[in-house]
């Protein structure tokens, strides 16, 4: 037997088996049965990218088993045999499919099966920023369960995102791991087809963020191959089934390693035995060209961005910051270097040892920056970085900002003799690492004592309201430049943002303060400045300056942005959108849903069909991702009336934004609590009547309003 045999050998397995599968549910509920994946755009992703036909039922589903069929040729050359595995995916996406069918929810557990459009669009900004520098295709499980456990963790301490098919998750579970998105490591499913729910992840990433034509296949594969850093680690025994989806990731561009010895052969950079499997992390990354960035923190526990995102319940935790109760903050001060000792940590207070578990303490640190280049500017920039700096610790969990945050050390944290300072570690280490240009010397000073804190808090609370007034007071007129962003170009190679004070990134993540520190730390980076001398339409936000610039960076992609526009050359969209917006045209008004929000708008869209309407650096009229921020802005939409077209949000992002949406439409409407005007989804979800109904009951100044120009 060769390897062609063994694909082949699958191929025919899964061609036989899917075809028996589709023909029982047919049996069982008819030819006209609608099959779809939940929560995307997209139908059976795989297929649809690879081929460009969605497949809506399953009548649809029986008669594309004729053109999979031809995909699974019988050459015996190496190029043929790795796309005829292509075709096997497609029949494990089909089976996975047929799970789903008639609304069933076939994965019980948490994270298993499917992943969402939005598990696609929260890897955008991670992936580009390289926060996630990797994903790792597990599957099966090494002949010792704790094997597979260090292989995990490896990954999961690069930050690199895991997924785990077959026996391995049993593994990780036995283990005690937690798993699922939050820290990076997501158990697909028990069966081998599951392998398919990441195929998909690359696949929707090819065309959300890329811009890939459905049907399109070369470059589809030379998307995945050039921008999604994926690769396969299978332990032996392999099944040809198994051997035949290794073809298709091989064809994708995701070398394969596995310490499996029968009727294999290496392909360089492709396929590769390696037997130590205790080396599958290193051969993993090399066969990739993955570089992972170290920095060295000399704390007790792991540190990784796999661990941004791991919640740490009340029964596991040691003690909590509690800003909510307690008088708790977090600042940055900008010093004379005289007045910095560089390294210094300095707790004052009780040290976690004296103090009983359970506890909820007064915790304030402050952390001084001296530097030649340093600006007060990037102060706010650096602090609102803690909140990753600090959650990244294993074991360590840290939401809000400045004086209200609420910080969670574990158990066993406290276990492994973690202690307050090394809080201070933590925010020194990464200051110094990613501000070195600016910052040349950096201390931390702790202090845990109610009364202490108390001043210090009053004390901090000025310097925070200092800074908010000079925020307020920067308009896209009082500042001399914009900046660009180019940081999702990894993905999405013609997308630019243009950010502004008051429009910032769509991501929500850079904000003009920013992109300006941005440009200082890395001048050539992906932060350039944007002149703004030459204005063609102030009330458009059209400038030759960003039209140039629009050029230049998109590499000619594009010629024409304006900044305030949703109909006349509106600003595009790379895929990690925040919120996206999109006109109403019964009411002349804008639907705003953000990614949190599964459910229907009133445009007879989710949130992932209005996603798929825009994205990978492409403009498209009547359609624009944006961040949360920009919505309680004088700017958003200001061409077309501004926010007052604002008709219907998700309720959970009204309340994010109510207080700053509320003051906006005060001063440019002279309305009144304009939050409660906007419908939800509890006043209509799907029905324009209904939202029209609504729209007249309450008033709303969209009724006012000017038919868009479209
Ligand atoms: Fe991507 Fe724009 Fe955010 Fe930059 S500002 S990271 S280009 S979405
Ligand atoms: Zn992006």
């Amino acid at each position: 037997m060769t390897l062609f045999d063994r694909v082949f050998g699958g191929n025919d397995y899964n061609y036989e088996r899917t075809v028996a599968a589709i023909d029982q549910a047919i049996a069982t509920y008819g030819e006209a049965e609608p099959v779809s994946f939940p929560d995307t755009a997209y139908s059976l992703p795989c297929y649809y990218g690879v081929t460009g036909v969605k497949i809506n039922t399953l009548g649809e589903m029986k008669a594309a088993m004729d053109n999979i069929k031809s995909m699974m040729t019988r050459n015996n050359r190496l190029q043929d045999a790795f796309d005829s595995g292509i075709a096997s995916a497609l029949c494990a996406e089909f089976l996975e499919a047929l799970k789903y069918l008639h609304g069933a929810t076939p994965y019980t557990e948490p994270e298993m099966g499917h992943l969402t459009d939005a598990f696609v669009r929260n890897l955008g900004v991670p992936l580009v920023t390289g926060d996630i520098p990797g994903v790792a295709v597990i599957i099966g499980g090494a002949e010792k369960p704790e094997d597979t456990v260090a292989l995990v963790k490896s990954y999961q301490n690069q930050g690199i995102l895991v997924t785990i098919t077959g026996e391995g998750i049993k593994h990780v579970a036995d283990a005690g791991m937690k798993t699922g998105e939050n820290v990076r490591v997501c158990p697909l499913g028990y069966e081998m087809q599951s392998v398919i729910h990441v195929v998909s992840v690359a696949v929707r990433a090819a065309l959300i963020f890329g811009n890939i034509t459905p049907g399109d296949f070369p470059a589809l594969a030379k998307y995945t191959m050039d921008r999604v850093r994926a690769f396969v680690n299978a332990y032996k025994p392999l099944s040809d089934e198994i051997v035949s989806y290794g073809a298709g990731a091989i064809c994708l561009g995701f070398p394969v390693v596995s310490n499996e010895t029968e009727n294999m052969f290496r392909v360089p950079k492709s396929l590769i035995q390696q037997l130590d499997t205790e080396k599958w992390n290193a051969t993993s990354l090399e066969a990739r060209d993955i570089k992972i960035k170290i920095t060295n923190i000399d704390i007790p526990v792991a540190y990784a961005t796999a661990f941004e995102g791991e919640i740490i319940r009340r029964g596991d935790m040691q003690v909590e910051v509690d800003g909510s109760r307690v008088d708790c903050f977090e600042l940055v001060q900008t010093k004379e270097a005289a007045e910095v000792e560089d390294h210094k940590i300095t707790v004052i207070g009780p040290e976690i040892d004296d103090i009983p578990v359970g506890s909820k303490i007064s915790l304030s640190y402050t952390v001084d920056v001296a530097g030649k280049a340093m600006q007060p500017d990037f102060e706010s920039v650096m602090e609102r970085k803690f909140h990753a700096y600090l959650n990244c610790i294993e074991g360590v969990m840290h939401t809000g900002q400045r004086d209200m945050i609420r910080i969670r050390i574990s158990k066993a944290d406290f276990e492994a003799g973690f202690k307050f300072k090394h809080l201070g570690e933590v925010l020194y280490a990464k200051i110094k690492s990613e501000f070195e240009a600016v910052v040349d010397k950096c201390q931390v000073t702790i202090v845990v004592d109610a009364e202490q804190n108390k001043a210090l808090r009053a004390a901090a609370n000025e310097v925070f309201a200092k800074r908010d007034d000079r925020l307020r007071s920067m308009t896209d007129e009082s500042v001399p430049v914009y900046y660009t962003c180019i940081m999702c170009q990894a993905f999405s190679p013609s997308h630019v943002c243009i950010v502004t004070p008051e429009r910032l990134g769509l991501c929500g993540a850079v904000s003009w303060l920013d992109a300006k520190a941005t440009n200082e730390l890395d001048p050539t980076g992906p932060c350039q400045i944007v002149p703004k001398e030459r204005c063609i339409d102030e009330n458009l936000g059209r400038y030759e300056d960003v039209d140039e610039a629009i050029e230049k960076y998109s590499h000619g992609a594009l010629e024409h942005v304006t900044l305030y526009s949703l109909f006349q050359d509106p600003m595009t969209s790379c895929g990690c959108f925040e919120c996206i917006c999109g006109v109403e045209p019964c009411s002349m008004g804008v639907v705003i849903t953000s990614r949190e929000h599964a459910g229907m708008t009133p445009l007879g869209m989710s949130f992932s069909d209005m996603a798929s309407m825009t994205g990978g650096g492409v403009q498209t009229p009547g359609f624009m991702g944006h961040g949360k921020q920009f919505i309680f802005s004088k700017k958003f939409i200001a061409a077309e009336g501004g926010p007052g077209r604002i008709v219907w949000m998700p309720k959970e992002l009204k309340e994010q934004v109510r207080e700053r949406l509320d003051a906006t439409a005060l001063e440019m409407y002279g309305v009144e609590n304009f939050t409660d005007m906007i419908a939800d989804e509890t006043v209509c979800t799907e029905d324009p009547e209904e939202l029209l109904g609504f729209l007249s009951e309450v008033g709303h100044p969209v009724l006012g309003m000017e038919p868009f120009d479209m």
